[in-house]
Parts: structure tokens; sequence; C-alpha cells
């Protein structure tokens, strides 16, 4: 669904990114874990679009995206402040990209209840988002993505601003939308949890670069070195 060849990324001399090459395949849950500053973010944003990339090749899909704007890669992004417009109701905020594309109102209607279906959101579609509770925002922000029907999802901290209960279950929703839509993932967290129990491979990034990928389980058992044992928390 994703590949990133030497991607590299420059803020005026700064080398955010040194080098990133990654392929995820169809339908796989991908999750970026590093520390605060590594490049997570960025390396999000310039898969989506929203910055270039200084030097280095995305394709989606197959196709090249390089200069392609947002809206066309076939992606979606769910961020970790959801930034609803409080003046649309729920569905009016899950359709509002639809709607800007030029879609037809019919075909909008039909995405918005289907998502709104798997999310649980049926009953509140007509609420704003200031009358609903926080985790019930962040599901609105990731049907605003679903609706889009994307080849590749992608999250950055998407739970940060939940507490600890509404975390889980957000969690598990979105272990079973990954499930139910098919659809490939890229997932940035800090929580180890979601982590090891979301992803099929995990990316530990530092410093810009690409300590380890791999399956959880072998990232745990086999650590590539120093870094990667401590950021995954083997004790061995
Ligand atoms: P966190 O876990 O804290 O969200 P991150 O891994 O997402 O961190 P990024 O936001 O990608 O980190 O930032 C990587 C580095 O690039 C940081 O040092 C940051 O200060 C720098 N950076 C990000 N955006 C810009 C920008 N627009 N201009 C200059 N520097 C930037
Ligand atoms: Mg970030």
């Amino acid at each position: 669904a994703l590949r990133l060849r030497d991607i590299v990324k420059t803020f005026g001399k700064v080398e955010v990114l040194r080098g990133i090459d990654l392929e995820v395949g169809r339908g796989e849950f991908v999750v970026f874990v590093g520390p605060s500053g590594c490049g997570k973010s960025t390396l999000l944003r310039i898969i989506a679009g929203l910055d270039d990339q200084t030097s280095g090749t995305i394709e989606i899909g197959g196709r090249r995206v390089d200069g392609v704007e947002p809206a066309r890669r076939g992606i979606a992004m769910v961020f970790q402040s959801y930034a609803l417009y409080p003046h649309l109701t729920v569905g009016g905020n899950m359709g509002l990209a639809l709607r800007q594309e030029g879609m037809r109102k019919a075909e909008i209607d039909g995405r918005v209840s289907k998502a709104a279906g798997l999310l649980q959101l049926a009953h509140l579609l007509e609420r704003r988002p200031a009358e609903l509770s926080g985790g019930q925002r962040q599901r609105v922000a990731i049907g605003r993505a679903i609706v889009r029907d994307p080849e590749l999802f992608l999250f950055d901290e998407p739970l940060s601003n939940l507490d600890a209960a509404l975390r889980v279950n957000t969690r598990i929703e979105i272990a079973r939308l990954h499930r139910e839509l098919g659809a490939s993932m890229i997932y940035v967290t800090h929580d180890q949890i979601e982590a090891m129990t979301l992803a099929d491979r995990i990316v530990v990034l530092n410093g810009g670069i690409v300590e380890q990928v791999g399956r959880p389980i072998d990232l745990y058992n086999k650590p590539a070195n120093l870094f990667v044992a401590g950021f995954i928390g083997s004790p061995k």
C-alpha cells in the first residue's frame, strides 16, 4: 500500500529525517514508536502531503504521489487534536471533505451513515461537537477519515487526549475497524501497550532513522540494539 524510498527532510540546517525506507503491505497495521522529536509526525505529514520531503520518493497504492495534493493521495489522517468544526453537526463534520470535493449528497449521506454505524455514532449525527464527550469527538474524527474510504489511514497519537478507560475502549475499537475495513494503517503512539497490541509490525524511529522494524514479539525477544531494548521494555 505504501512504499517510502530514502525519505530525507531538513528544516533549515537540521536533518530531521535521515533516509527512511519502509514498505507497508495492503491491510497491514504498522505502529511508529520513538522518542519525542525523532520525526514521527514529520514523516506522517510528508506521507499525507501536508509537508514536502527534501528528497526521496513516496508510492501509495502503486502510484507515485510526490507533488500530489493531500486530498488525492488515497490517505486520511486522524490527529491527536480532533479539530472538529463547532458550528457543524456530527454528520456535517464527517461529510465536510466529501462536500468540498463535490460528491453527490446521496453518496455522502450513505457513507456518513455507514461510518456512523461502524463507530456507534448513528444516534449522535445531529449533535454539535460541544455536546459530545471526548471519546465521542475522537470517534467523529475517525469517522471523518473513514468516509473517505482511504487506501491508508494515518493516526498521530489519536488517543493521547483521552482518559485511561476511554483509551482502552477506543483502542479496541480501532483494532475492530482495522479488521472490518481491511485498510492499511500507520499509527504513532508513545504507549507501549497500544504498540504491542495493535501492530502487525513496529517501526522504531530514533533521530530521524529507523532503528528496527519487526513484529512486536521479535522486537521484544530480539531487539537490534540497546536503544530498541530500552524502548520496547525488554528486561534482557
Ligand atoms: P513527538 O513524539 O513529541 O510528537 P515527533 O517524533 O512527532 O515528536 P516531529 O514533530 O516529527 O517529532 O519533529 C521532529 C523534529 O523536527 C523536532 O526536532 C522538531 O522540532 C522539528 N520540526 C518539526 N516541524 C518543524 C518545522 N515546521 N520547522 C522546524 N523544525 C520542525
Ligand atoms: Mg509528533
